[in-house]
């Protein structure tokens, strides 16, 4: 656990001692001051609805050694206090600091969609070899990915760093503070694009990671992503290319799925051919083992070693998870939502209901802006050809979708739209049977998991 003394604190963050003691020594940090243990360093920060400023009393009773500040506060005998201009940069410039003296490679990952499982694909894949940190869960925003890296210590050899964002500047900030060794792009989609006003510029915030880029670090590319394809020999560093197509360094052939229990494909290196088995089903899940396998081979991973790292990763909650209930299958997405990610769901679902039936309950894709009702029509234009039996669209833009659907004059596929959740989840259950396979996928602000415990909970 990170320890050390108010002097060295005050000087990692450009912050001078309010009172207290300099050798007031501390370990551990949190900025929740419910989760602070005796002798924590906690760091409050001001966000739209709560200032931590407010709990540091209640910190310092909890046990908080020190406490930093950006306004005056009053004394307390047992803690010392360091006084900072933002609490909010104080913690990225000590997780900077903390980093540099780690001087470890670090694999930082971002991309639209498939951030956090291509971050756990590789984890799995490092950790065979390495004693590897981790970002848990979604913590890659300008708060989580600070506090990861704090968390390194002289056990790490490597850490994989996701790094998310929803505007220009973030990701920028995320890897000065990280450091890459190597940096991963999964791909340019459209999440966010109503604040970042184009694919363009989405590709424009996602580059800015090769910023913290060490000079001979590695760029790892999604090449059948035609944006981050059509920069292909303009990058200063040194590059590689994963996907599909000829022609790339990484390329997976023989797709074939497995059902539930996967999917398998093939792989050339160096002449030789090797059979990848991936413990969970949808070619989406491809991308995120090349970008693994990438990563490995960089760090002279043995390859057989790299695919059985690969055969270890399990999603995380509510991310296509496969639940059985009475014989019905749900495929539980409801973690969030984009056009691609919608895509990658929905071949899971006809790769999974070939032999039964396949119902598609899908809600709207916020923060889309003006193309809302493009995307929302895109995502039902590629449903349009694929076998499954009904769409259950959930609110006002996934009207978009059904019409897709509709307009494409495919009778096999029942259309349903419902303005809410309760609605939706009451015809669900009058329709549901034995041996169906239900996907179920929305924005986080959808709450489509009020179907999946809608179901679960059921008679
Ligand atoms: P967030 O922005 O919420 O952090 P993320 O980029 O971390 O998202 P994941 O959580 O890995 O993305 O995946 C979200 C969903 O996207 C998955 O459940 C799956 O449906 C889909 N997905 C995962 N990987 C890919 C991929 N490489 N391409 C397309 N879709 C993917
Ligand atoms: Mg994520």
């Amino acid at each position: 656990m990170i320890s050390f003394d108010c002097a060295e604190l005050a000087e990692a963050v450009n912050g001078k001692l309010l009172w207290g003691n300099a050798e007031q020594v501390f370990s551990g940090i949190t900025t929740d001051s419910r989760k602070v243990t005796k002798g924590n360093l906690f760091i409050p920060l001001v966000g739209e609805r709560f200032d931590g400023h407010d709990y540091i009393e209640n910190s310092i009773n909890s046990g908080a050694a020190v406490c930093l500040t950006q306004k005056p506060i009053p004394q307390h005998d047992n803690a010392s206090a360091i006084l900072v201009d933002d609490t909010a940069k104080a913690l990225r410039e000590l997780a900077t600091w903390h980093r540099e003296k780690h001087n470890i490679p670090v694999v930082g990952i971002t991309g639209s969609v498939g951030k956090t499982s291509t971050k756990d694909m590789i984890a799995c894949v490092l950790s065979k070899q390495y004693e590897v940190l981790k970002t848990q869960g979604n913590f890659n925003n300008e708060i989580g990915l600070p506090l990861t890296l704090l968390q390194l210590d002289k056990k790490h050899e490597m850490a994989v760093i996701e790094m998310g964002m929803s505007g220009f500047g973030e990701i920028s900030r995320l890897t000065a503070i990280a450091q890459p060794q190597i940096a991963v792009i999964t791909n340019i989609g459209v999440s966010h694009i109503e604040k970042l006003g184009s694919q363009q510029g989405i590709l424009k915030a996602k580059l800015e990671i090769l910023e913290g880029l060490k000079d001979d670090g590695l760029i790892v590319l999604n090449g059948d992503d035609p944006l981050l394809r059509g920069i292909r020999g303009s990058l200063k560093h040194r590059t590689v290319y994963y996907g599909m197509e000829n022609g790339l360094d990484y390329v997976a052939t023989c797709y074939e799925s497995l059902g539930e229990s996967g999917s398998q494909f093939s792989i050339e290196l160096d002449g030789q051919t090797y059979k990848v088995s991936i413990p969970v089903p949808g070619i989406h899940n491809v991308y995120n083992a090349l970008a693994a396998i990438a990563v490995g081979m960089e760090m002279k991973i043995p390859i057989d070693t790299i695919i059985e790292g690969i055969g270890s990763y399990s999603p995380g909650n509510m991310r296509q998870n496969i639940i059985s209930f009475k014989g019905i299958k749900i495929i539980n997405d409801a973690y969030n939502a984009s056009p691609q990610s919608m895509q990658a769901a929905i071949n899971v679902l006809e790769e999974l209901c070939s032999k039964t039936r396949g119902i598609a309950v899908l809600g709207d894709m916020l923060e889309m802006g003006d193309m809302a009702s493009e995307l929302h029509y895109s995502v039902g234009s590629f449903i349009k050809d694929k076998k499954i039996d009904y769409l259950i669209a959930i609110g006002n833009d996934s009207k978009s979708i059904m019409k897709a659907v509709a307009d494409s004059g495919n009778q096999k596929i029942i259309l349903q739209h419902f303005e809410n959740n309760k609605d939706a989840l009451k015809y669900i259950l009058s329709i549901i049977r034995q041996g169906d396979y239900i996907l179920i996928k929305g924005s986080r602000g959808m709450k489509m998991e009020e179907i999946t415990d809608g179901i679960l909970n059921s008679e």
